[in-house]
């Protein structure tokens, strides 16, 4: 057996020893490094949705950002290969990973969040990412085991819309995730697209923490008269009859379009928002959420 120089934790890629080690041993110390990474990180919650469009990124930085603000450590995890959209949105679209023996180093996004993604390595942002399952399933696990996380309170994964390869390789590859959330709009299809989230975390033994509506009525910015423009209520109903918990609506705003184009999160640049008020309250219950969970183990 040879003698692994950088111990568990760290990256055979990065061990001068790893080349003398068998296919066996390397495989050990690549679960052991995964296994280090992840006794790391406190909570696990992926933000999923049926289909794209509907404000699965837009939940899933505002959320990471609202846990920051409050004093959490967070990682944001961009599991959407293929159209990768968080550094956009966080206002990191020209960075790059940087790493070091000691792993990845995640992109510092706001005061206690880091992110990664794909489009940190792409050298050009208009490049397609053209790859079958198990190459993705390598790099979401090395987006996990190789990144230098550090203690997280949470890690929020961002999943590309759909149940294919990347929530199954994330699912794997964390192992024990915390809860779901399910993101919606509130047209009747909701019922439809959420349905498949739902089935897809119980098979995986992931509990969900419930359905958030977005896109969820308008405020006319004129004469303030509410115009429900997707309707309103088809989340909820479909958390009442999929029975599984409703986190609440946010409203269409577009702030979320204009800011998020500038890379600031809603939370951020109009925290006073309406929008940003309906991303507090997914975040208590999140909270909530996860504190039950603890008292229930
Ligand atoms: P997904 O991740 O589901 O594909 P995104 O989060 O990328 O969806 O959102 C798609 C577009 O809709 C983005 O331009 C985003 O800014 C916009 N958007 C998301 N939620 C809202 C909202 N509540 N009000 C207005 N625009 C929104």
């Amino acid at each position: 057996m040879s003698e692994c120089t950088e111990g568990a934790g760290a990256s055979c890629s990065s061990c001068a020893s790893a080349g003398s080690c068998s296919a066996e041993e390397k495989q050990r110390h690549e679960e052991e490094q995964l296994q280090a990474r992840l006794s790391h990180i406190k909570h696990k919650i992926v933000v999923m949705s049926g289909k794209g469009g509907v404000g699965k990124s837009t939940v899933a930085v505002n959320l990471a950002v609202t846990l920051a603000q409050q004093g959490y450590k967070v990682g944001l995890l961009d599991a959407d290969i293929h159209g990768p959209n968080l550094p956009k949105m966080l206002g990191l679209d020209n960075s790059r990973l940087q790493a070091d023996a000691n792993g990845i180093r995640p992109m510092e996004a706001a005061a206690g969040l880091h992110v990664v993604s794909m489009a940190f390595l792409l050298e050009h942002a208009d490049n397609p990412i053209i790859w079958r399952g198990p190459l993705k399933h390598t790099v979401i696990r090395q987006f996990v085991a190789d990144v230098q996380w550090g203690d997280l309170d949470f890690l929020v994964v961002d999943l590309p819309p759909g149940t294919g390869d990347e929530p199954l390789s994330v699912a794997q590859v964390l192992k024990d995730v915390d809860g779901s959330i399910i993101v919606t709009t509130p047209q009747d299809v909701a019922l439809l697209d959420s349905r498949k989230s739902v089935v897809f975390s119980g098979q995986l033994k992931i509990p969900v923490i419930g359905i958030v509506e977005n896109m969820s009525g308008f405020k006319c910015p004129h004469c303030g008269e509410e115009i429900d423009l997707f309707k309103k209520g088809g989340g909820e109903k479909a958390a009442r009859e999929l029975q599984v918990p409703f986190l609440g609506r946010i409203p269409i705003d577009p702030q979320f379009v204009t800011n998020g184009d500038l890379g600031q999160p809603l939370v951020l640049a109009a925290p006073d928002s309406v929008g940003a008020e309906s991303f507090r309250l997914l975040t208590r219950r999140c909270l909530e959420f996860v504190k039950q969970e603890k008292q229930q183990t």
